[in-house]
């Protein structure tokens, strides 16, 4: 299946400046069938993922190729496919091989970079949908989807909740580092904040 949402080519083609990717379909992936049976007796289907990323290649589930919502899970995928370019694979493999609830696990710090930039695209779309989301991806990180990977509850909902507050701040700048996810800013945008009278 090819490629063929503007701003997703668009995305890639900013990513390889930084390092090579390509995006394929999750469902074809073997390596994906044989991570669905390792997972399916601790109650996870693979296949319920949206996107997974491997050594400079993003799986991508069909039902998102070359929607909006897949544009949305390839900025989220980007963050960890330039993580695993800059700290290699064995951090990644160590962090998602560590299935114990252990309070923060290394898979949660992973998510987390990850999920700042999906808290962002949320956030483009429109603010009060980003608060909504943000309580439910709460839910993500402590329950049994990825392994509960970030235990309190409490301590991820105020990690979303200062991140929804930077990006008022901001006006939805990327954090640090990753301003190549953005497209050029053309000045304006649709949140600016009102002055006070
Ligand atoms: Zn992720």
């Amino acid at each position: 299946m090819q490629l063929t949402h503007k701003l997703s080519l668009e995305l890639l083609s900013r990513l390889r400046r930084r390092c090579p990717v390509r995006v394929c379909v999750l469902e074809d992936s073997p390596g994906a069938r044989i991570l669905d049976r390792l997972l399916r007796p601790f109650g996870i289907s693979f296949f319920s993922f949206a996107a997974f990323t491997w050594a400079g290649t993003i799986y991508l589930s069909r039902r998102l190729f070359n929607t909006a919502g897949g544009y949305k899970v390839l900025r989220h995928e980007a963050v960890h496919l330039l993580d695993q370019h800059r700290l290699g694979l064995p951090p990644f493999i160590i962090g998602y091989l560590l299935l114990l609830p252990v309070g923060l696990t290394i898979r949660a710090y992973f998510e987390w970079r990850g999920y700042r930039e999906t808290l962002r695209a949320w956030w483009e779309d429109s603010p009060m949908k980003a608060h909504r989301r943000g309580e439910r991806l709460v839910g993500q990180f402590t329950s049994r989807r990825y392994g509960f990977m970030w235990l309190p509850a409490g301590m991820v909902r105020r990690r979303v909740e200062r991140e929804l507050t930077r990006l008022e701040q901001t006006n939805g700048q990327p954090w640090q580092g990753l301003e190549l996810l953005s497209p050029p800013r053309t000045g304006q945008h649709r949140h600016r904040r009102r002055r006070p009278r």
